[in-house]
Formats: structure tokens, sequence, C-alpha cells
């Protein structure tokens, strides 16, 4: 295998040696062959055993250097000084056909000298959902980092009751956080936080090598990639849950699914995670605590460079990259080719319309895209009359507007009460409903008949009201 350690060659200080833990009688419940082989890795595919053993843990090949990577974080706005991976262990990067280079990471492979308390370990339930959510996701277009296997290690793991182990293999452009950043930031190690950006600029953003401020120039990449990763998430009613600074990539993909969820009913304040008790990371609020993060990121780089309105001018073009991005994803969401200041009325018209008549996110879009070929009534209030005459306007036919409507809203989405039964079968031996869960998400935007039921927004019944943590 064709293994680098780049980051493993950096100061010791950066990351522990973690080396996994053997799981019993691993078991390979997926691997993603297209990208194993956009990695080079495609050969491993058809050799099972040996690759549930590695994505399970081990032993592992001599070529591998197993590490724990040093963060600290923001933990819901309180500042941690040290957190690291604690059940997670980057074993190699990659570099992928296109040239781009990437880790590999296990997640759930045993204790590292980051665990704390904890041990290290993850039960199938967190595996499922990363493995769902973070594919759906890359389906959507929306940048994520991906799923390349999922294991069953055979072992017990006892949460408040003995549940089945798993694996889960994460590959990403890199691990690296606003949270690696403070690590140093903390412990006043300028040495190293100046190593660390210039890793993070010649593995992300080299073209902020040769800027005259080269921290300011990386700053001002990480926020336009952050404000384009929010702006995303937010046109596909996507709720993160924890948005901290240790979850917050550097590289601008979304990073850890732990209590995330797809909203069904929409609604600015909603929130899911159980642990998030005052909603600070609600739908309506991720755009401005991407920007308080992305604050954080720029008082640990003022450390090596002390030129403050740099940084300030770097920050201040979040809000309006972000509305550039949301304005754009939004107006296509409505048949609206190009958006511009004036649609946001619009925008936000059917936002409210949404909100105050309890409808279904995604699936409003699709029926509001149906509307356009029946003379029939209208469905969505005073909004519909306001909409109609504006992408009417623009002088396209109905049915091409509805089918460019159609391509980006999705039907599909790994909908919480869905994942959630998905990983009830799977804790009882059935992975079907995962595996079939799987190739319905990949295709988001095209109807399968025969599988209406993942369409549907929950029953009363079926609602998920929480979410819960990765662990
Ligand atoms: P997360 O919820 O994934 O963002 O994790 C927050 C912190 O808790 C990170 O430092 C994790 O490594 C650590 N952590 C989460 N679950 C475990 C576990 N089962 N064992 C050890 N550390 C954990
Ligand atoms: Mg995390």
């Amino acid at each position: 295998m064709q293994l680098e350690h780049s980051y493993a060659q950096l100061p010791d200080r950066f990351h522990a040696v973690a080396p996994p833990q053997a799981a019993r009688a691993p078991k390979l419940l997926a691997w993603n062959a297209v990208l194993a082989s956009e990695l080079g890795l495609e050969w491993l595919g058809p050799q099972q055993a040996e690759t549930a053993q590695i994505f399970s843990g081990g032993p592992l090949p001599e070529e591998f250097a197993p590490i724990a990577l040093a963060y600290a974080g923001h933990q819901f706005g309180h500042f941690v000084p040290q957190l690291g991976d604690g059940r997670a262990v980057l074993i190699g990067e990659v570099t992928s056909s296109s040239g781009q280079r990437f880790d590999i990471q296990l997640k759930g492979s045993g204790r590292t000298p980051f665990s704390r308390g904890g041990d290290g370990r993850s039960w199938l339930g967190p595996v499922i959902r990363e493995y769902l959510l973070s594919e759906a996701m890359h389906r959507l277009g929306v940048p994520t980092t991906r799923a390349l296997a999922a294991v069953a290690t055979g072992e017990e793991v006892y949460r408040d009751e003995p549940l089945p182990g798993g694996v889960f293999t994460r590959v990403a452009s890199s691990h690296l956080r606003i949270g690696t950043f403070q690590f140093f930031a903390a412990r006043k190690d300028t040495e190293a936080l100046q190593t660390l950006t210039d890793y993070a600029i010649d593995r992300h953003y080299p073209e902020a090598r040769d800027a005259p401020i080269p921290a300011a120039a990386f700053l001002t990449a990480v926020v336009a990639r952050q404000a384009r990763l929010v702006a995303h998430w937010m046109s596909i009613g996507f709720i993160h849950g924890v948005m901290n600074t240790d979850n917050t990539s550097i590289a601008g993909e979304t990073l850890d699914y732990g209590p995330c969820a797809f909203m069904d009913e929409f609604h600015f304040d909603k929130v899911f995670s159980s642990i998030d008790q005052h909603g600070r990371y609600a739908y309506g609020n991720q755009p401005g605590i991407a920007q308080w993060n992305l604050a954080r990121l720029a008082e640990c780089l003022l450390m090596i460079c002390d030129d403050q309105p740099a940084f300030e001018a770097a920050l201040a073009e979040f809000p309006d990259r972000f509305q550039a991005h949301w304005l754009k994803l939004m107006g296509k969401k409505l048949g609206i080719a190009d958006a511009a200041s004036e649609d946001i009325a619009l925008i936000h018209g059917w936002l409210e319309h949404l909100q105050n008549n309890h409808l279904d996110f995604t699936l409003s879009f699709r029926e509001l895209a149906d509307q356009l070929s029946t003379d029939g009534e209208a469905r969505f209030g005073e909004f519909e009359s306001v909409w109609r005459q504006r992408v009417l306007g623009q002088g396209v036919e109905p049915e091409v507007i509805a089918g460019a409507m159609n391509r980006v809203n999705p039907l599909y989405i790994p909908r919480n009460h869905r994942v959630e039964q998905a990983i009830a079968s799977a804790v009882e031996g059935d992975f079907s409903m995962f595996e079939e869960m799987h190739a319905v998400l990949e295709s988001p935007y095209v109807e399968q008949r025969e599988f209406a039921h993942y369409a549907k927004a929950p029953q009363p019944s079926e609602r998920v009201m929480q979410t819960f943590c990765g662990t």
C-alpha cells in the first residue's frame, strides 16, 4: 500500500503513537469500492478478511503508522485545552488519482493517550449513522468527509447496556481543525503554531503561501470554505448538532456526524442534539456560530502574525460570502437561475411559510415544483403567486423550471426515523435496511417508486425528537 505519513512527521507534540486494538471477530459490513478505487485501494475490496482486519484495528501491516492527533476546542462555548483523538487513529495518508492527499482514520478501534475516561470504542449505531449520513451528504454535493469501510468487531461495547461494537473508516482531506490551532495557542507554543499554519497552507491553500500576509490569506481561505459549507447545510435543512471548534474542519468539510440530523418539519430554531440544552447549535444559528468559530482561529493566528486589521478584514468577509452561496443555492431550489439580492425577501417568505405551516422542508420543494405543472389551486398560500410570477418571468417553459428544481431538490435524505430503524435492525444482526437505504441515497434526486417510503416524512409516532452523540 502506498501510504504517506506527513502528519506523523511533524514534531512529537502534534500527536501520540496509538496502535489500534485488533478486533476479536471482524466482519466487513460495508466497503466503498468507488472511493477505494479513487484512492488506489481497490485491490483491498475482494480480500474481505484482510480488509475487515485492517479496518477494524489490525494487526496492521508495517507500512501503517497509527497516531492520535492532539487538539483542543471550544465545546458549547467552553474552552477545553486538551481533547485529542480519544477514539480515533490516523493510520496513514494516501494520494488520490486526482493528486489530492487524504487521511485514513479508524474510529472506534480502542483507547489512545487522549481517551481520558472513555473506552475509545464505538458501537454499531454511530458507525452506521456516519456511513449513511456522510455518503448521502456527498451525493447531495455537500463538502464532507467520506466513508470507506464499516466493520463489526464481534465484540461488545458497554454503554447503558452491552451493544455490538463497530469501527468506522473515515476519509478526510485532513483532520486539521480550528481546535488543532487552539491546542498550541493555549500552550503559547508559537513555533508549533507556525509549523501547523505552514502545514495547513501547503496541504489546503498553497496559494496563500505567496500572499503578502500568508496567515491572513489562509484565514480568508478558511472563511470562504466555511461560508460555502454552512450555506450548503442551510440549503438542505441539515443541522450539524455539535459545531464545536474541534469539529470545525480547516478544509471546510462536514466533520463529525454525531447528534446531527436533517430536519423534517421546518423551523429556524430546530435542535435535535440531546446535549444542546440551550439551542446554541440550532439550525438558524449555524452561520453565526461558524463565524464565531472562525474568530477563535483568528485569535490563534494573531499569536504568529500581529496584523490584526488583516484578520478582522478576513473575518468580516464571512456574512457576504455566506449570503452569496446561500442565495445561489436557495435560488436554484426555488427555480430561480440567477437569484439576486432582490430575491432574498422571496426566499425568506418561503421559509416563513414552511415554518408557519409546519411543512416538511425537503418535500415542500418537490411539491412546489409540481405546482408548475398544474393549473389547480395554490398550495403554498400567498407566497405561491408571487413566486410563480418571479419564476415564469424568466421566460422559460414551466416544465423546464420544474425539471431544474427537481435536479437540485432531493427526494431522499437520510431521515432520522429511518436511520434509527436501520440502526435498530443492525443491532439485531440484520443489515438489509442499512444496505438498502445506502443504495437509495446514492440517487437522491431520482424517484425510485419501490422505495417511496424512504421519501416520506415521519408519522407523528415515528418522529425522532432527539439525537445522541457519536459515542
Ligand atoms: P466528538 O463528540 O466526536 O466530537 O468527541 C469529543 C471528544 O471526546 C474527542 O476528544 C473524542 O476523541 C472524545 N471521545 C468521544 N467518544 C469517546 C470514547 N468512546 N472514548 C474516548 N474518547 C472519546
Ligand atoms: Mg469531534
